[in-house]
């Protein structure tokens, strides 16, 4: 099969040519033709199969002929990041760089006034998340009612991020008669509901998930200790004696510990950005560029930020916190071993992450190798109260004068960590080491962290202040 034989306008197969494509993918090669044929699809694949392309090509050919009216466009694309909305952007600057048309970015974070001025001009392809979408809509400034083709990318993880309802919204707002096109990378019942909502009669075209598909993952977990610092200086002790290391994700479960990890990371003297949902625009964009450049080693990421990015070839992933459910842990380890390059996805495991643990070596249907010691069985499903959570009664979980030495707060602990090498959390034997690796560049000590050891030790103890 070739891109010729799909049906794509000559000036869409010229840009193809430009790109260097040579076949179709799965996924493009099933869902173009009927995409061009004004078929609704169902689309069951991930990112990393192509699946951009299978619905910008066919939109481009079809969008040849026509006009946009002012406030009016002639097609939406829902993403659920902002990320994954100017990347869809960007794939359109690519493929439809023979074509004239009006493409429109209308994501948070960026001037209302300026994503106005370009409605008002008509827009052939607009780009949205679903609250900025919402907002120009309510205001009046955007007119659904010309829309001929909706597409709906990433609706699990629309779903995980709480936009359905928005979604529903603006499904009322667009004409029933249009097109739909709807990607999903998993098929919860409650995706399942949406997509019968949305969808008439449609083709349905799945490919397989990227982790069964590359082979070229070598995938292993390392047992740690279950408090932060521990699992700090394991992670660091793994970056530090990885072997044909370029560069890093690093995932963590929530926000607030990207942030926490990030900041940690940074002041132990690597060169890592950060990437999740509360960081403004520009930063998020910043980190990004810094780290696709090389100029930044370590990406440390939640899951709904690094959903979909397209982040060529890394070398290593790193799941700081195993992830609750099994298919974030098939996104993640997808970021490595892409297009035939081989990579490494470690895991790092405490006692309470057994199950989650078994549970994707079920969806996997392999085991995960252990690198040194496997974990100690412990509390499995427990983890220990991190900062700002709060047990029963609003108190940490920890009963008072019961405290272990690990759960003191964070930053002293590493003051310890690094006044004595004893002090040390311990880390398991890696499969092999080697030297520390030149990319790190360190900062000098003195300005990393101030020294504390002339404190007496009870200026280093927790505070409790009552609200
Ligand atoms: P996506 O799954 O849409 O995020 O695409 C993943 C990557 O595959 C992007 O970097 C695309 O540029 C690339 N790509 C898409 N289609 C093809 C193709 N037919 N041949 C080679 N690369 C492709």
């Amino acid at each position: 099969m070739s891109f010729s034989d799909l049906g794509l306008s000559d000036k869409v197969l010229g840009a193809i040519d430009a790109a260097g494509y040579k076949t179709p993918t799965p996924i493009q090669a099933q869902a173009i033709p009927h995409v061009l044929a004004r078929r609704d699809v169902l689309g069951i694949a991930q990112t990393g199969t192509g699946k951009t392309a299978a619905f910008v090509l066919p939109m481009i050919t079809m969008l040849e002929k026509g006009r946009a009216r002012a406030r009016m466009p002639r097609t939406l694309i829902l993403e659920p990041t902002r990320e994954l909305a100017a990347q869809v952007y960007e794939s359109f600057e690519k493929y439809g760089k023979n074509t004239k048309l009006n493409v429109a970015l209308l994501i948070g974070g960026v001037s209302f006034g300026d994503q106005d001025t370009k409605l008002v001009r008509g827009v052939d392809v607009l780009i949205a998340t679903p609250g900025r979408l919402l907002d120009h809509s309510e205001r009046g400034r955007l007119l659904l009612s010309g829309c001929e083709l909706l597409i709906i990318d990433e609706a699990d993880r629309m779903l995980d991020m709480g936009f359905i309802p928005d979604i529903e919204r603006i499904g009322k707002l667009v004409p029933f008669t249009r097109q739909t096109l709807f990607f999903t990378a998993t098929m919860p019942p409650e995706i399942q509901r949406i997509a019968d909502n949305f969808l008439h009669n449609p083709v349905r075209v799945e490919v397989s998930k990227p982790a069964t598909a590359a082979t070229t993952i070598t995938q292993l977990q390392v047992a740690t200790g279950r408090e932060d610092y521990e699992k700090r200086a394991t992670l660091r002790h793994l970056i530090d004696s990885a072997e044909d290391f370029k560069n890093a994700i690093i995932f963590c479960n929530r926000k607030l510990e990207v942030a926490a990890l990030h900041k940690s990371l940074v002041k132990h003297g690597y060169n890592a950005v950060a990437l999740h949902g509360d960081l403004d625009q520009t930063t998020r964009t910043a980190a990004l560029d810094a780290f696709r450049k090389g100029e930044a080693k370590l990406l440390i990421a939640s899951d709904v930020a690094a959903r979909g990015l397209d982040i060529p070839a890394v070398s290593h992933v790193f799941n700081y916190d195993v992830p609750h459910h099994p298919d974030d842990y098939v996104h993640r380890i997808g970021r490595t071993g892409r297009a035939g390059l081989t990579g490494t996805a470690i895991s790092l495991v405490a006692p309470f992450d057994t199950k989650s643990v078994a549970a994707i070596e079920k969806l996997m249907g392999t085991t995960i190798p252990w690198m040194g010691e496997p974990v100690a069985a412990g509390e499995p499903g427990e983890r220990p109260a991190r900062q700002g959570e709060r047990g029963r009664g609003g108190r940490s979980r920890q009963p008072r004068g019961q405290r272990p030495q690990e759960s003191r707060p964070r930053e002293p602990q590493q003051r310890r960590e690094q006044a004595s090498p004893r002090a040390e959390a311990p880390v398991p034997a890696p499969v092999r080491q080697r030297d520390p690796q030149p990319y790190r560049e360190r900062a000098p000590r003195e300005n990393v962290e101030p020294d504390t050891s002339h404190l007496p030790a009870f200026l280093l103890r927790p505070v409790n202040i009552k609200a």
